[in-house]
């Protein structure tokens, strides 16, 4: 099954750099991800095709037009329709919008996909919102100029989840999230690095000794530390799901954090 992404933007050259580098790019040759895009501009009307204008009482900056965007989504549910696909959810991207979570993005590399909403200017107008967004998804708490880096990001996120993108297919299941905690350190070749100053740093020696079950053991214990230094909230959560072995929670109370 193929994910679908209909991008609604008024910059969709952003996005075809993207499509050609990295571990992503066979994902999109083959339409395992299938990211179409919608330039916003293309469904204003008037010689100066405006999509934007000033907001009702006053202030600085200017809000995204409904008519274009209710006639671009017209047209990505024609084009849904044509080709068979579902009608997908729409998500805008907002500063007010729920955090992006792996949770969440495990959940779209398993769904038909999304229609994706990048705002500009000072955001859409509330209309359009009520009426056809289904989620507004947010990249954390700071300003970007518009929603094709998220957009980007989350196309990304869900890319590298389909099979056959990364050539390790346990390699995702050991990231930052995947069980809910930050990902260990990682080490490679050389085994003993000298620095400038002439000071040898060798690796943990565990990690040399081939004792897979010791290697497993350090790896969760390292991942459990930093996530209880760094993260404590997904410490929580882990716990509050049952996640936690008692031999996680022995650890953890020896840390003395
Ligand atoms: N006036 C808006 C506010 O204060 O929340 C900011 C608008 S921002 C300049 C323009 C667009 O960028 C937004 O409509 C949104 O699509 C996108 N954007 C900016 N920051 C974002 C974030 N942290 N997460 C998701 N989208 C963001």
């Amino acid at each position: 099954m193929s994910v679908r992404f209909d991008v609604i933007t008024l910059f969709p050259e952003l996005f075809a750099p993207f499509q050609t580098v990295g571990v992503t790019r066979r994902a999109f040759e083959s339409k395992a991800v299938d990211v179409r895009l919608w330039q916003l501009r293309d469904h204003a009307e008037g010689v100066y095709r405006r999509v934007d204008d000033r907001p009702f009482g006053g202030g600085p900056g200017m809000v995204m037009l409904v008519e274009p965007l209710v006639r671009a989504l017209a047209a990505i549910r024609a084009d849904q329709v044509s080709t068979g696909a579902p009608k997908l959810p729409v998500i805008m991207f907002s500063p007010a919008g729920k955090p992006l979570t792996q949770a969440r993005v495990q959940a779209l590399s398993q769904s038909p996909g999304a229609v994706l909403l990048c705002g500009r200017y000072e955001g859409v107008d509330q209309r359009f919102i009520d009426a056809h967004v289904d989620e507004e998804v947010s990249m954390g708490d700071y300003v970007l100029s518009g929603g094709e880096l998220p957009a980007l990001a989350l196309i990304d996120a869900v890319t590298r989840l389909q099979p056959g993108v990364l050539h390790d297919a346990a390699s995702h299941e050991q990231d930052s999230f995947s069980d809910g905690l930050l990902d260990c350190p990682h080490y490679s070749r050389p085994e003993v690095l000298t620095l400038p100053d002439g000071e040898s740093v060798g690796v943990p020696p565990v990690l040399m000794s081939g004792h897979h079950a010791q290697i497993a053991r350090w790896r969760r214990e390292q991942q459990l530390a930093i996530t209880a230094r760094r993260r404590p909230d997904l410490i929580e959560a882990a716990r509050s799901r049952g996640e936690l072995s008692k031999q996680d929670e022995h650890f953890l109370s020896n840390l003395g954090l």
